[in-house]
């Protein structure tokens, strides 16, 4: 391992997130942001110590290895990186990245790029293009930004310790970032390419929390003669169909339920009691309809679905395909999310006397928060 040492700053206050809480202690896929980014780089195994500036010590929850150091910040975030600079030079450091711990999607390969670098270059900067073009104001004149030739700046930033705590220690006025200092002192700075996904997290709408739910359904239907069949919302030959206040499709009642369970809303009784006329004889995908139109609306989207139909006859294998183009169709949703499995039951029973049909659905759906 080289000589090369982390620095992440933890202790802003966060003025422009609207929280009661520094954006760097709210949680994101299940971890605070600065835990992103001390998990990233133990992970990385580049750095002999990570130094974690942060002002409320009681944020952090996990007993880290001994490598991992924490210390109090300052009142700005030059004050803090100064303190991180001041901590390590006991060590006698080569190297040393700089990183804002508002920033958790940075790769480990970035980590890499970084310091190889380094021993060619005094500053590393990762930089991205902007997709947005951007206006800048001086006085009442407003000016153009030409995309090709503006950039955006991001951490890790990478230094070669010397340099950087030199101009650290004589700097007096306030910096946005360490680049600052080698670009307003004339010193040479490399960009290389940053990342796209590695966004600085300033704002609460900027933290997309997808939470996952499951749902599981279950139906059967007498089988009677002189009833025509619908599995899936089609038509299957068949002697004899399913008995029940609609068409007794088991395969969406089973979609049906299983959808409202995954989204907490009771069962499909409840939206179609079975006493009341205006449903009497209703094909089921007009059942289906205005689930999805909840789904939708409450911002839920399925991952996938898994079907077990219950019976001896008709075999699933024969009508397989027709039935998940039906269902893609109805839930809109691709065929490869779809899996259906027909099951019998050793001729067993009401089911194996071809009495009934029986089905059962496992759904998975996401909700972003
Ligand atoms: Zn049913």
């Amino acid at each position: 391992m080289m000589n090369n040492y982390f620095i992440i700053l933890a202790s802003g206050q966060s003025k422009r997130f609207n929280s009661a809480k520094p954006k760097q202690f709210i949680k994101y896929k299940n971890k605070a942001l600065f835990e992103h980014s001390i998990d990233k780089a133990l992970n990385s195994k580049l750095f002999k110590k990570i130094i974690l500036v942060i002002n409320d010590k009681k944020q952090i929850k996990y007993k880290y290895p001994k490598n991992v150091i924490v210390i109090k910040g300052g009142k700005e975030r030059s004050d803090s990186s100064l303190l991180g600079l001041k901590y390590i030079k006991k060590f006698k450091p080569n190297n040393v990245l700089i990183h804002d711990a508002a920033r958790p999607n940075f790769t480990i390969k970035l980590l890499n790029n970084l310091i190889n670098s380094l021993k060619k270059n005094k500053a590393i900067i990762p930089v991205i293009s902007s997709k947005d073009s951007i206006k800048y104001k001086v006085k009442n004149q407003l000016f153009n930004l030409k995309r090709e030739s503006s950039f955006l700046t991001q951490t890790p930033q990478a230094f070669r310790f010397n340099d950087l705590y030199k101009l650290s220690i004589s700097q007096k006025t306030k910096i946005q970032d360490e680049a600052t200092l080698f670009i307003e002192n004339n010193l040479k700075v490399k960009f290389i390419k940053g990342e796209n996904l590695n966004t600085k997290i300033t704002f609460k709408e900027d933290i997309i929390n997808t939470k996952n739910y499951f749902g599981i359904g279950f139906d059967i239907h007498r089988l009677i003669k002189n009833k025509k069949l619908y599995l899936g919302g089609i038509k299957i030959p068949f002697h004899s169909g399913l008995k029940g206040h609609s068409d007794g499709d088991v395969i969406l009642h089973s979609i049906i339920d299983a959808i409202l369970g995954a989204m907490r809303k009771k069962d499909i009784g409840t939206f179609f009691p079975d006493n009341k006329k205006q449903f009497k004889n209703i094909r089921s995908p007009k059942m289906l309809k205005p689930i999805i139109e909840i789904l939708n609306r409450n911002n839920f989207y399925i991952n996938n679905l898994d079907i077990n139909l219950i019976c001896e006859q008709p075999k699933v294998s024969k009508y397989r395909n027709k039935i998940l183009k039906s269902l893609s169709n109805l839930l809109k949703l691709d065929k490869d999310l779809i899996n259906l499995k027909g099951k019998t039951v050793e001729k067993l029973g009401l089911i194996g006397k071809e009495k009934a049909i029986a089905c059962e659905v496992i759904v998975s759906l996401n909700k972003d928060d």
